[in-house]
C-alpha cells in the first residue's frame, strides 16, 4: 500500500480549517444564496477601513524613486538597520523608553513574530502561559516550538488579571507569559497597575527559579484603543520582555505581512537572544520581511487608518445590545467585543443566532465557555441593520424562559 509522505499533525492542522475560517465561509455561502444585505457576517477581524492615504502617496514615491535593485532586493535577516533605528527612535521618543535597532528585528506580521519569539525560547517541554479567552493561534505556534500551551482561567468577572490563579500556575518549568491587549476577543488592555503586579510576580519567580521568564506582549491592536485611557509600554516595567507588534490592524494592511518583534534593550543577556531569535528567524524561513514594506514603515510610523469608525461600531453595539440585555464586557480597544451567551452553550446560541443570519464566533474557539465573538470591523450601516435580528434573537429566549 502507497503511503503518502507527509507530517500528520500538519496534515489534521491544514484539514481542519479554524471555526472562524469556517463561520466566514459558511457567510460568504449564505450571501449568494440570500443576498449580501441579508447576512450580518461578524465573523473575522479583517480590518473594513481602507489604510491611509500616506500608504499609497508613500508606496509611490517608493517605487518611483528608489532604487529598484535595492526596493525589491534581499534586505539583512532581520530587515533593513536604517528602518529598524527609526522604529527604535519613534519608540523611545513616543514611550520614553530606550530601545535599539539591535534588538529589533522585521517580520511577516506579528505572527511569524510570535513563532520566531517562542521557538528562540523554548525546549521541548517548556510552559508558556496564556489567559483564556485566548487567541487560538497560540496554542499551534506554543505547539510547532515544541513548547506546552497552559491556559489559565487567570482573570476574574471583568476579565483583569487574577493573580492568585496566576501564582499557582508558574512553575519551575515556565519560560513565557503571553498576553495580548487591546485583546482578542474581549477588547480589554491590561491596566499599568496589573503590568506592575504582574512585572513583580515574574521577577519574584525567576529569582526563584533562576531563569528568565519572559513577558511576550502580542500587540497587533496596539493603536486600536477608543478610549482616553493609558496604555502602558511593557518594556518600561519589565526587563525580560518581547514586543510582538504588526501594522495590519494600525495601518490597514494585513495582506501585506509586516511588523517587527522588539526585544527589551533591558532584558538579561538580550544580545544571545536576539541570537536565538535570529537563528529562529533562520529556522523557520522567516528572513528578510518583504522588503517594499519594511521601506514604507518610516513613513507610517505614528500614522493610522480611520479609527474612529471602530469606535462608532463599538458604540452603536455596546450601547443597543446591552439596552436589549445583553451581557457585554466593555471593551476599551481592538475590534471585538465579547458577549455572554444566553445560554451554557456558545456553540448551540451561535447555531440559534444563524437563524437570524448573525454569524457570531463560540467563545470555545478562545478556549472559554458562555461567550460569544463579535468582531466589528464591519459597514457601519450593516450593524444598524443587523440590530434588530440581535433583538429577535434575545426575545427568542425570553419566550423559552418563559418571560
Ligand atoms: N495576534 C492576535 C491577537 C490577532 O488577533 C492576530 C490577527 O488577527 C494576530 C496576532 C496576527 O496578526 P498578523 O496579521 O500581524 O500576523
Amino acid at each position: 500500500r502507497w503511503v503518502i509522505s507527509m507530517n500528520d499533525r500538519m496534515y489534521e492542522l491544514g484539514n481542519k480549517a479554524s471555526v472562524i475560517r469556517e463561520l466566514f465561509e459558511y457567510g460568504k455561502k449564505r450571501k449568494k444564496e440570500i443576498g449580501e444585505d441579508n447576512v450580518f457576517d461578524f465573523s473575522i477581524g479583517n480590518p473594513s477601513n481602507p489604510c491611509p492615504n500616506v500608504v499609497t502617496s508613500s508606496l509611490l514615491e517608493l517605487i518611483t524613486t528608489k532604487n529598484p535593485i535595492v526596493l525589491h532586493g534581499y534586505t539583512s535577516s532581520a530587515g533593513d538597520y536604517e528602518v529598524r533605528k527609526k522604529i527604535a527612535e519613534y519608540l523611545n521618543n513616543k514611550y520614553n523608553c530606550n530601545e535599539i535597532a539591535e534588538k529589533i528585528y522585521l517580520t511577516a506580521g506579528a505572527a511569524a513574530a510570535l513563532t520566531i519569539s517562542l521557538n528562540a525560547i523554548l525546549n521541548s517541554g517548556d510552559e508558556v502561559i496564556v489567559f483564556a479567552p485566548f487567541f487560538p493561534e497560540y496554542a499551534v505556534f506554543v505547539e510547532k516550538a515544541g513548547g506546552i500551551l497552559k491556559a489559565v482561567n487567570g482573570l476574574d468577572e471583568s476579565f483583569q488579571i487574577d493573580f492568585d490563579r496566576l501564582e499557582v500556575a508558574i512553575t519551575k518549568k515556565t519560560k513565557a507569559i503571553l498576553i495580548n491587549f487591546p485583546n482578542n476577543p474581549t477588547g480589554k488592555i491590561i491596566t499599568e497597575d496589573e503590568l506592575k503586579k504582574l512585572s513583580t510576580i515574574l521577577s519574584t519567580k525567576e529569582k526563584e527559579y533562576q531563569h528568565n521568564i519572559y513577558l511576550i506582549s502580542d500587540e497587533p491592536y496596539r493603536e486600536l484603543v477608543y478610549d482616553d485611557i493609558f496604555i502602558p509600554f511593557i518594556t518600561n516595567y519589565y526587563e525580560n520582555s518581547i514586543i510582538c507588534y504588526s501594522f495590519s490592524k494600525s495601518l490597514s494592511l494585513p495582506g501585506e505581512r509586516i511588523g517587527y518583534l522588539l526585544v527589551s534593550n533591558k532584558a538579561k543577556h538580550g544580545e544571545l537572544l536576539f541570537k536565538a531569535i535570529c537563528g529562529a528567524g533562520r529556522a523557520l524561513g522567516f528572513v528578510c520581511a518583504p522588503s517594499i514594506f519594511q521601506y514604507l514603515i518610516p513613513f507610517c510610523l505614528g500614522q493610522t487608518s480611520d479609527l474612529m469608525i471602530y469606535k462608532t461600531n463599538r458604540d452603536i453595539l455596546y450601547k443597543n445590545l446591552t439596552e436589549y440585555g445583553y451581557e457585554i464586557v466593555y471593551p476599551n480597544g481592538a475590534f471585538y467585543l465579547f458577549m455572554k451567551a444566553l445560554e451554557s452553550s456558545a456553540v448551540s446560541f451561535c447555531e440559534k443566532a444563524k437563524k437570524y443570519e448573525l454569524l457570531l464566533v463560540p467563545s470555545d474557539s478562545f478556549g472559554y465557555d458562555g461567550y460569544v465573538r463579535i468582531s466589528y470591523c464591519v459597514e457601519t450601516e450593516m450593524i444598524e441593520r443587523s440590530l434588530s435580528a440581535f433583538k429577535k434573537l434575545f426575545d427568542e429566549y425570553k419566550l423559552l424562559r418563559g418571560e
